[in-house]
């Protein structure tokens, strides 16, 4: 053992948590780096005692005249020290003159470089040398050690961030599809489905129902005498209206089945309404239609501009089938669009079924 006198031990501080504020744009200045650079005239003892009391230091930078000549990196050094008969020689001798046996190529990086590039420089050196320290140049002729495992380690703790971000993006993502596609589905005054949500939806449906052999209905609503609306509250008071009408027809539809969200209400236009209701039969349907009617009738809307009725009323048109696949969805829609118009010839507030 080498005796250690307090007055012959540099010492030189090491950040207990090197690591902790590692970024993807994380630089070798940010990682722990160690100060331990000596002329190259001075003895190997120097190094050696140094080196027995920082366990934890990598090796030993050598300057000449002030400029950088070398490194020993520990193991080097502790190779050659260990050799017999060598050490009491070894200790004495300048550094100058055992570099020479310890000598081997190094690598040196400014302090700004990325962790990133610094782990990928450090791991295309040959085998034998991919993992000795790192010299660092903090500023001109000002050199620190870097320990190729802490940058290992920073890496990792990189890499590992940059998987995190990666997933945090792709949920955002995938939120944000998921808003466009919801807002690209709905009416923008109503919030219930537009126009080409209901034929995707209808579409979709009928294929699945001609498959498991079940009924498809659709009901066409229509505002009765919503112009007579307009002209006599004017349009906005009609934007209401039609926003108060969607609402009722919407929740109706998803309360009678039970929270059942097959069941689609959309604007097919104008102040006409379609839903589409897989697996209910003609009566089913008629009754949902029905229960409809008599919610917007209850929701006591005045309209002197109407000549059938004191209040908004609804017209409903039902049309019900047992979808084949390759059978006709217009076919649907006009039947049920034939009950629309017979409900409104007839007298108007009423559903008809085809
Ligand atoms: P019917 O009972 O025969 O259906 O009569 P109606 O007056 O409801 O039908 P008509 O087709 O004559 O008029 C429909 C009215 O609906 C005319 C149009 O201004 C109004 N309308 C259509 N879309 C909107 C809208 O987005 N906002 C408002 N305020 N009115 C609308
Ligand atoms: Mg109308
Ligand atoms: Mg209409």
């Amino acid at each position: 053992m080498l005796n250690l006198s307090s007055s012959e031990l540099l010492v030189s501080t090491i950040p207990d948590n090197c690591l902790s504020r590692t970024s993807q744009e994380s630089t070798v200045r940010d990682l722990s780096l160690y100060d331990f650079q000596v002329d190259n005239n001075q003895v190997g003892e120097i190094a050696a005692l140094r080196l027995q009391a920082e366990p934890r230091l990598p090796g030993v930078i050598l300057m000449e005249e002030e400029q950088l000549s070398g490194m020993i990196s520990r193991q080097r050094f502790l190779e050659y020290l260990s050799r017999p008969f060598g050490r009491e020689l070894f200790l004495k001798r300048s550094l100058k003159t055992l570099y020479q046996f310890a000598c081997t190529d190094f690598l040196v990086l400014r302090a700004n470089t990325t962790v990133v590039e610094a782990s990928s420089r450090a791991l295309q050196r040959p085998t034998d040398i991919a993992y000795e320290p790192i010299v660092v140049e903090i500023e001109p002729n000002v050199y620190r050690l870097l320990d190729v495992h802490h940058l290992l380690v920073a890496q990792s703790q990189i890499h590992q961030l940059a998987n995190n971000l990666l997933q945090e993006l792709y949920l955002k993502l995938e939120t944000a599809h998921k808003e466009l596609e919801l807002q690209a589905s709905l009416d923008a005054l109503t919030q219930v489905a537009n126009r080409r949500k209901f034929d995707q939806y209808l579409a979709e449906k009928w294929f699945q129902m001609s498959k498991e052999q079940k009924p498809i209905s659709i009901i066409m609503a229509d505002i009765d005498c919503f112009k007579g609306y307009n002209d006599t509250y004017g349009h906005q008071a009609g934007d209401q209206c039609l926003k108060q009408v969607a609402l009722t027809i919407n929740q109706t539809a998803q309360m009678i089945t039970k929270g059942n969200n097959e069941n689609l209400v959309a604007r097919y236009g104008g102040e006409e309404f379609a839903i589409v209701l897989p697996k209910k039969t003609q009566v089913e349907a008629v009754f949902i239609a029905e229960k409809i009617r008599s919610q917007v009738k209850s929701l006591d809307i005045i309209n002197q501009g109407s000549y059938c009725s004191e209040i908004v009323t609804l017209s409903l048109g039902v049309a019900t089938t047992l979808p084949e696949l390759g059978g006709s969805i217009e076919k649907l829609i006009s039947v049920a669009d034939k009950a629309l118009y017979q409900a409104k010839a007839t007298g108007r507030d009423r559903v008809i079924c085809s």
